[in-house]
């Protein structure tokens, strides 16, 4: 049976949180003489900040939790992902004792934030086709393996992890929480885990601000859990961690939904006619099935093909010494333009032979099919 106090470090149940003084006051009418605030206003030319913000941000809750499908003590907004990321590992992971577990090729900051904490990081790689290894997973955690995390649809990869891997780790790890990172599930076609937040006590879903709501800017990340361990990330959390500019543009943000769908559709049309383009270029050797806003494509020569783009000022990311992912370059949808420029100066790269696909001793030039298959 899972029991959240067995999976925090012990002086956290304990510890007395700050209390600010929007939390011993929560009127909004009076003559506010208790935060040390400057009264006369902002030295900004416009705007009035001199106000602290609402530290648990109730207006956004009340909005998202409807949304989402949760109530508004299931839900944590941090500085980002980020935030999150690192209290969850603060509030669970004695250094030296416990230890995470991830399954590379996977977003990095869950390895960064483990790193700056001085905790263990069990690596279980993905399958080749970017699957959870579940047998290997459960053979290799204990019960000091505090935090599992997942990443749906994974980044670099881009696929969704297949939803049988997922509920069979979330019951057998019954010591661990598992944390499913859905900061790309509005460009999947699949439901959220939030779904199962009251059947799994010990299941965390992450979302964010930053991708298809297009506010990456604002650092704006959602945790939902049980309402337990939301208290605690409220415990230990900076009292006001999320700006007054970044909760009211949040609150503009959700009243449009329907804006945030629209670019969703344009992305994923975008993302249909990259990939369509892409397969033609000989250069291309493989493009992963996406569930995503990006595309993992492997390159004939992905160093030299990263170098010509970087060249004609056009960036992508390269991913060809990730374990899993070599010769692999992650590429982000962008406007139609964009990606008509990405494709034009890969189509010139295609075009020019290159040394290393020189057939050996023959001084010929190497000549490539113009249409080549992906599959
Ligand atoms: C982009 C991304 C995030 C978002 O991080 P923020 O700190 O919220 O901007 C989280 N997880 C993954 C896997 C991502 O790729």
């Amino acid at each position: 049976m899972f029991t959240l106090t067995t999976l925090l470090r012990p002086h956290i149940l304990s510890i007395t949180p700050y209390s600010s003084a929007r939390d011993e006051y929560t009127g909004k009418e009076g003559v506010f003489l208790d935060a040390n605030e400057n009264p006369l206003g902002s030295a900004t030319p416009q705007g009035d900040y001199n106000r602290y913000p609402d530290p648990h941000q109730w207006a956004i809750k009340q909005k998202l939790a409807p949304i989402k499908g949760v109530r508004p003590n299931q839900i944590f907004l941090g500085n980002g992902s980020d935030e999150p990321i690192d209290l969850l590992v603060r509030a669970t992971c004695t250094p030296g004792t416990d230890s995470i577990l991830i399954m590379p090729p996977t977003y990095g900051m869950y390895e960064v934030s483990a790193n700056i904490n001085d905790v263990e990081i069990i690596k279980v790689p993905l399958t080749p086709d970017f699957q959870v290894d579940v047998d290997a997973v459960l053979a290799s955690i204990s019960e000091t393996t505090k935090l599992i995390w997942l990443c749906s649809p994974n980044n670099p990869s881009g696929n969704l992890l297949k939803e049988s891997a997922i509920r069979t780790i979330l019951e057998a790890a019954n010591h661990s929480l598992v944390i499913v990172d859905e900061a790309y599930i509005d460009f999947a076609d699949s439901r959220s885990w939030t779904s199962e937040l009251d059947n799994y006590p010990n299941l965390v879903v992450l979302q964010t601000f930053s991708k298809a709501w297009g506010l990456a800017a604002l650092r704006l990340g959602m945790c939902f859990a049980s309402d337990e361990l939301i208290g605690i990330l409220n415990k230990i959390k900076p009292p006001y961690n999320i700006s007054a500019p970044t909760q009211a543009l949040a609150l503009e943000a959700l009243n449009q939904e329907a804006k945030k769908s629209e670019m969703v559709t344009a992305l994923l049309t975008e993302r249909q006619v990259l990939t369509e383009n892409l397969r033609s270029l000989s250069s291309v050797q493989h493009i992963y099935p996406s569930d995503a806003n990006f595309l993992l494509v492997r390159f004939d020569d992905a160093k030299a093909t990263f170098e010509h783009l970087i060249d004609q000022q056009v960036i992508v990311r390269d991913r060809s010494k990730v374990k899993l992912c070599d010769g692999c370059l992650r590429i982000s949808v962008g406007l139609p333009g964009e990606n008509e420029r990405l494709l034009a100066v890969l189509h010139t790269f295609a075009s020019v032979p290159q040394p290393a696909n020189l057939p050996l001793g023959t001084g010929e030039v190497a000549t490539k099919p113009e249409f080549v298959s992906n599959s």
